[in-house]
């Protein structure tokens, strides 16, 4: 089933279901098998579902956006003629789809992930229903699930500060999109939130498209998504300064883990930045300072945090219907590998609230650095 479903050869699908470039999973009657790789035509994170019917779901892996670095040289080259700018919302990707009856939620990696699937019933049971009548049982939805509470990336929105999702693509059927006008329509009348549009510009006009951008810098708002109204080429993403250096600012309060990964896509943006928007010298020791800062500010901090004897953890919490839906998460959880722990739980009438404490692996690295004395690097 696997080889017809990707148009694979049966000898290829076979290699596959046996080595590490897949795994297989099971959520609630479902068994589903996810691309840990692109495969063939497919991107990594595509699922292939076989439902309780016995009929297969293929649920495409949400294509890559390539970054631009330089406004003034990407979107006049890229774009046809209008470009559709649309905020960039800094959460976590989800794409919903209708299998028998059932909506689910499918992460970047291709997961269902119980606790996204159980908050988006709750919140858009109805909406989601009304989308998929009008779209047919082979849409699949994508957008971003933003605010503080879920277990992967945690910003506060003021319009959206515990957990909610925002439409930003509309496949019909595999990655077909509907044109950008139509879906936010759909969406809208659905009863779906869209992410923030900020505009429709001529592709030489990409000096208001910086402009457009200042507003989300001063905002410390993650960036824009750049799309033809109609996808006839690629999308492309453009991310402001405040989010550069604020994401290494993050990711240096655990130095081995996102730390040494963030750094050098990030200074790369910001070095572009300076050349297109011109920066004098004042604003170039301002953001010098700025990125100083972001390194070794949070880096410092998580060092004399261990020193204290303190322990080095992501803290997070998370909202369940019940007791049982806790620890379906957490055993999902710990099948994904993701050590979590339960430090405390509130329960309430029809809620249940706990906080979770998510392992670093920055702790055990300097811990052995403040024990040794010698750097694991060279
Ligand atoms: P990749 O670069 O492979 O897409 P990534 O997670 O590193 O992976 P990001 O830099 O976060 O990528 O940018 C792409 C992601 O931006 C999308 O996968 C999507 O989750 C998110 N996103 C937020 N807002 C939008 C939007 N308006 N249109 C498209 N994607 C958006
Ligand atoms: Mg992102």
């Amino acid at each position: 089933m696997l080889a017809e479903a990707l148009g694979l050869s049966v000898e290829r699908a076979r290699r596959l279901l046996e080595g590490r470039a897949s795994r297989v999973l099971r959520y609630h009657g479902l068994t589903y098998i996810v691309l840990r790789r692109d495969v063939g035509e497919h991107y990594e994170g595509t699922s292939v579902v076989l439902t309780r019917s016995g009929a297969v779901r293929v649920i495409e892996g949400y294509p890559h956006i390539r970054r631009i670095l330089l406004l003034g040289r990407a979107v006049p080259r890229h774009f046809i003629d209008e470009v559709v700018v649309e905020e960039k919302m800094d959460g976590h990707n989800v794409r919903v789809a209708r299998i028998e009856g059932e909506v689910y939620a499918f992460t970047r990696g291709g997961y269902i992930c119980p606790y996204t699937t159980a908050r988006m019933r709750r919140k858009y049971g109805r909406a989601l229903e009304r989308a998929f009548e009008a779209l047919g049982e082979e849409a699949v939805i994508a957008g971003e699930v933003v605010g503080l509470e879920n277990p992967y990336t945690r910003y506060y929105y003021p319009e959206a500060p515990e957990w909610d999702y925002f439409v930003f693509d509309i496949f019909t059927r595999g990655l077909e999109p509907l044109p950008v006008a139509e879906r936010r329509r759909l969406a809208e009348e659905a009863g779906l939130r869209n992410v923030p549009q900020l505009g429709v510009f001529l592709k030489d006009d990409w000096r208001e498209i910086l402009e457009a951008t200042r507003g989300l810098e001063e905002l410390g708002r993650e960036g824009v998504v750049l799309k033809d109204p109609e996808y006839r080429v690629e999308p492309l993403k453009y991310t402001t300064s405040y989010t550069n250096v604020h994401d290494i600012e993050l990711g240096m309060r655990y130095p081995f883990d996102e730390g040494r990964t963030f750094i050098f896509p990030r200074v790369l943006r910001q070095i572009f930045k300076a050349i297109e928007e011109g920066w004098d010298e004042d604003r170039l020791r301002a953001e010098a300072e700025r990125l100083g800062a972001a390194l070794l500010e949070p880096a410092i901090e998580a060092v004399r945090t261990l020193a204290r004897g303190e322990p080095l953890a992501e803290e997070f919490t998370l909202t369940f219907a019940s007791m049982e839906e806790l620890e379906e998460f957490t055993a999902y959880s710990a099948g994904m590998g993701v050590p979590l722990s339960v430090v405390s739980i509130e329960a309430g009438e029809g809620y249940v609230r706990a906080r979770f404490l998510k392992h670093k692996k920055s702790e055990e690295e300097l811990r052995k650095i403040l024990r040794t004395g010698i750097s694991p690097l060279d």
